[in-house]
């Protein structure tokens, strides 16, 4: 291994975030080769790190990828402190597997879940642009007015959010419902249902159809299966030089 940021050895190895590893390191807790470690550092392969006393595997070349069929009612990380059912409660491995991104509570659909820090960061990050896909449905029938706005793009928390696209799928007079696509390339908190707030609709159901191309159309709610190399190979090709 080559020289390597502390944090993103800590982040990649699948103990937790970037940002987390940063406070870590900063109040003291991280030792390489028995020394506090400073932020900044720099480590290879040869340095042992340990994190509250306990060592931490940095080469981690067992790494597995996993498409799960989000449920409902379950959250979106890997620990809860009152105690709901996480999504990787939903996943057997002994790998520390984590979710890339996020899906609300309610929402349902394809999340990816793994422990390979590194493909974590590049999909999640918005350079990247990697594309998700949406079916929201709505109370109310979205108006063309409406409609036209959300194509043009909207302000959320100051930031435009511009949909690659957005279609009307189907219409139900009787129940006062539409069923809209939407494709979106940021992974902003709770991005559809502020878009479509921000027209006047609320979102009364919400399901992630694909993630970077990933489709969960053959995986009952709360199945999952592993990704194939050549999958984990196209996720990898989509990252931005
Ligand atoms: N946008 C939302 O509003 N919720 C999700 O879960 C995902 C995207």
């Amino acid at each position: 291994m080559e020289m390597e940021r502390l944090v993103k050895v800590i982040a990649n190895s699948g103990y937790t975030s970037r940002r987390k590893a940063e406070e870590l390191i900063s109040s003291g807790k991280v030792m390489v080769n028995g020394i506090v470690a400073v932020t900044g550092q720099k480590i290879d392969g040869n340095d042992i790190v340990t994190i509250d006393g306990k060592e931490i595997t940095m080469d981690n070349g067992n790494y597995e990828y996993f498409l799960l069929n989000k449920p409902r009612g379950v959250i979106t990380s890997s620990s809860d402190e009152v105690g709901r059912k996480t999504v990787v409660d939903l996943v057997k491995t002994n790998k520390r597997i984590y979710p890339v991104g996020r899906l609300d509570y309610d929402t349902t659909g394809a999340l990816l879940l793994t422990n390979d820090g590194n493909i974590t960061n590049l999909l999640t990050h918005p350079k990247n642009e990697i594309e998700k896909k949406y079916l929201a449905k709505l109370e109310g029938i979205l108006d063309m007015e409406s409609l036209n706005k959300l194509k043009k793009g909207i302000k959320i928390d100051g930031i435009l959010a511009v949909p690659d696209r957005v279609k009307i799928r189907s219409i139900d007079k009787k129940k006062n419902t539409c069923l809209v696509e939407i494709v979106l390339h940021e992974g902003r908190n709770h991005e559809v249902k502020k878009l479509f707030e921000a027209v006047g609709y609320s979102v009364i159901r919400l399901t992630r159809v694909t993630f970077a191309g990933l489709n969960v159309k053959d995986l009952k709610s709360g199945e999952y299966r592993k990704l194939s190399i050549k999958e984990v190979q196209r996720l990898y090709s989509l990252i931005k030089k």
